[in-house]
């Protein structure tokens, strides 16, 4: 499943499918309630705008995976 990420660096917008789920510590309950997955995300191959890897927590992904 592609996900759609934001470069930190350029602010450019990609779609990548080369990516790990980590630090998965399953679903958590926030102080207002509602749920989201406890995760980071890790590209497995170099964003193709800037070249590094980066990190992401799922919550600041668009993708809707706790949902
Ligand atoms: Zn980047």
């Amino acid at each position: 499943m592609e996900l759609v990420f934001v470069c930190p660096e350029t602010n450019a917008v990609f779609n990548s499918a080369d990516y790990a789920i980590m630090d998965n510590n399953g679903i958590r309950t926030d102080p207002q309630g509602r749920k989201y997955m406890d995760a980071a995300v890790l590209l497995t191959t170099p964003c193709p705008s800037c070249g590094r890897i980066h990190r992401y927590d799922v919550g600041e992904l668009s993708c809707p995976f706790g949902s």
